[in-house]
């Protein structure tokens, strides 16, 4: 399913207004917007999809809202459901960015427009807008963090054992977040000083590419069940007689707690705030992350301020509905078949010292963020 997104890889150019689709017809108030989400069994879902909502129905838009439990046939469902109900836009964040082709060409043929929410929508022309966080941004924050935390900058010469791991395999931004990590953390392969002795999911060394590997490092719909058997079995296969666990490249909090979980189990000698507990990354900044970053257990997470997102797509179909072009954009991704013009906004990395500035940004209460940490 992810193949064909290959092409375009690093092809995200800088591009400033113009070019997009022309002048439209106008959208009347009143009008059904449908908003399509992956699942709810993630934190962050669920605050997409209502903030984006609630924008919508403040400035007098109907709005469909569904959630399509990981299953990529219910998504469709949920989208076919939108065009029988005439929405005039739908925003998708897919679960499968392949298999949901289908289901918004069905949308576009039926006149509504198309908005890729957070993952881009693959091998399709039926996609007007992409509405994401700069991507590979992702990696490199993750990645930094732990070139920082094992010095590697200032000469430490290891060789520090790390394990890494990729988000799921049907989900493009996966891809991307491995990238950026991936692009900073070879040469430390190539020079030795980083060595991944698990071999896990069959290989990552020096000379290992984005395109052949990262699908072999993949959790599985991103579940954090996934993430720790497979923790459990790097632990069981390399660090059983005690070896030294250095860091672990997380693309996500959830994925960052299986591993936590696997780590708890099966190496209770390794204890966090010591030089025995790994340096961990994350993104999301989820609940349970602030938790762990509070105890210690995890080191750092991505913060990706989802009320930005959603303003930002409130923005693009409120400029569709106004028959305007829209404004603003700064990006574009290739998607397989077309180039699609995207909004792209950045990443902020977390970690202990500046995890209050989740309160600030209004992300989490401080009555929560009080009771996490
Ligand atoms: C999103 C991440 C999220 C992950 C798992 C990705 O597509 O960009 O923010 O952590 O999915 O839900």
């Amino acid at each position: 399913a992810a193949a064909a997104m290959m092409v375009g890889l690093g092809a995200c150019s800088t591009s400033r207004g113009g070019g997009a689709s022309g002048e439209g017809s106008k959208i009347e108030k009143g009008a059904t917007i449908g908003i399509s989400m992956p699942t709810k069994s993630e934190e962050r879902w669920n605050k997409d999809g209502n903030n984006l909502k609630a924008k919508l129905e403040k400035a007098g838009y109907k709005v469909i809202l569904s959630f399509a439990d990981d299953k990529p046939a219910q998504q469709n469902a949920d989208i076919e459901n939108m065009v029988n109900n005439s929405a005039k836009v739908v925003v998708v964040a897919s679960k499968d960015g392949t298999a949901v082709g289908p289901a918004v060409e069905k949308a576009k043929e039926a006149g509504a427009k198309v908005i890729a929410y957070d993952r881009l929508i693959m091998n399709t022309k039926a996609v007007d807008y992409y509405a994401t966080f700069q991507l590979e941004q992702v990696g490199v924050l993750e990645a930094n963090y732990i070139i920082d935390k094992l010095g590697l900058k200032n000469g430490a010469k290891g060789p520090f054992n790390i394990e890494l791991f990729a988000g799921s395999a049907d989900d493009n931004n996966a891809k991307y977040f491995f990238k950026g990590a991936w692009d900073l953390l070879q040469p430390y392969f190539k020079s030795g000083v980083l060595v991944n002795p698990s071999n896990h999911g069959g290989g990552l060394n020096a000379d290992s590419t984005v395109d052949a590997s990262w699908q072999k490092i993949a959790v599985e719909s991103w579940k954090t069940a996934n993430a720790q058997k497979d923790m459990e079995s790097i632990l069981d296969s390399t660090y059983a007689q005690g070896q030294k666990l250095d860091a672990v490249l997380s693309p996500y909090d959830g994925i960052s707690q299986g591993i936590i979980n696997a780590i708890q189990q099966k190496r209770p000698d390794m204890k966090p705030n010591t030089d025995t507990w790994p340096v961990i990354t994350g993104q999301d900044a989820m609940e349970i992350a602030v938790a762990n970053i509070a105890k210690g257990l995890q080191g750092e997470t991505v913060f990706k301020d989802v009320n930005k997102l959603a303003e930002a797509v409130y923005q693009m179909v409120v400029e569709i509905a106004e028959g305007k072009e829209v404004s603003g954009l700064n990006g574009s991704f290739n998607n397989g078949q077309i180039d699609v013009k995207s909004k792209l906004l950045d990443p902020v990395s977390i970690t202990k010292d500046n995890l209050s500035d989740l309160v600030k940004a209004n992300y989490v209460s401080q009555e929560k963020f009080d009771k996490l940490t």
